[in-house]
């Protein structure tokens, strides 16, 4: 299988968080892109980081101040097999944040 990559690594917002992971006890660096900031019409909204082996997520709820206020972690993941799916896996894991 060939994979197309013409992703643009496009430097986002500088808001920067890092949390341990209550499952793998990773410390772990994440960001928020501007457009979902911008875009909120609630908070805290959730923000999920995907992460680890076997995979599993850690959960930061981000509040109105921009501050993570409270998080939490799944070992329960889906990701659906479809072509569009994979597609934006892909363009997140080229661009993370
Ligand atoms: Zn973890």
């Amino acid at each position: 299988m060939v994979i197309s990559a013409n992703y643009v690594h496009i430097p986002k917002t500088r808001l920067k968080f890092s949390r341990k992971c209550p499952i793998c006890g990773e410390m772990l660096r994440f960001g928020i892109e501007p457009e979902i900031i911008k875009s909120r019409d609630f908070y805290p909204f959730p923000h999920i980081i995907l992460h680890g082996n076997p995979i599993h997520a850690l959960i930061a709820y981000i509040d109105a101040e921009l501050k993570v206020r409270a998080i939490e972690s799944s070992p329960s993941i889906e990701i659906l097999r479809e072509g569009a799916t994979f597609n934006s896996l892909l363009q997140k894991w080229s661009n993370p944040f």
